[in-house]
């Protein structure tokens, strides 16, 4: 059910001075940039998976409010699920606390999920389902 580590979401205050870790230090190239419904979000493709740069887009966005209270860093682990819906119910099922209890729109257009980090060992976990082509 589960494919692969989708992409690791990181919390950063200014994404266009975090590009330049990752595109002039790290030599990694940025394929795009999004806004979705809140964050600015920079895409920077390694291997199977790849990495998001996340600047909140409101001053008390939930990356902005982690920023606050944990600074920048790692934020999110997204795995891709084939059927979100299936995986939310199965996951409830067995007893996981959800953050999300229907998918919203993420990134990319995907269907996105959170499960809540009291039940993960304290990893915010998201379920990330792509957008079919
Ligand atoms: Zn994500």
């Amino acid at each position: 059910m589960i494919r692969k580590i989708a992409h690791i979401g990181v919390a950063v205050k200014n994404v266009k001075e975090a590009e330049k870790l990752y595109a002039e230090v790290l030599g990694l190239p940025i394929t795009g940039r999004e806004v979705s419904p809140d964050n600015k979000v920079s895409f920077i493709p390694l291997g199977d998976t790849s990495i998001e740069l996340l600047e909140s887009v409101e001053p008390d966005g939930a990356i902005a409010r982690h920023i606050e209270k944990r600074g920048e860093g790692i934020h999110h682990i997204a795995l891709e699920v084939d059927n979100i819906e299936k995986a939310l119910e199965e996951m409830k099922a067995k007893g996981l606390a959800l953050i999300d209890q229907k998918p919203r729109r993420g990134a990319h257009d995907a269907k996105i999920a959170f499960l809540h980090p009291k039940g993960t060992y304290g990893v915010l976990l998201e379920l990330c389902e792509p957008k079919k082509q």
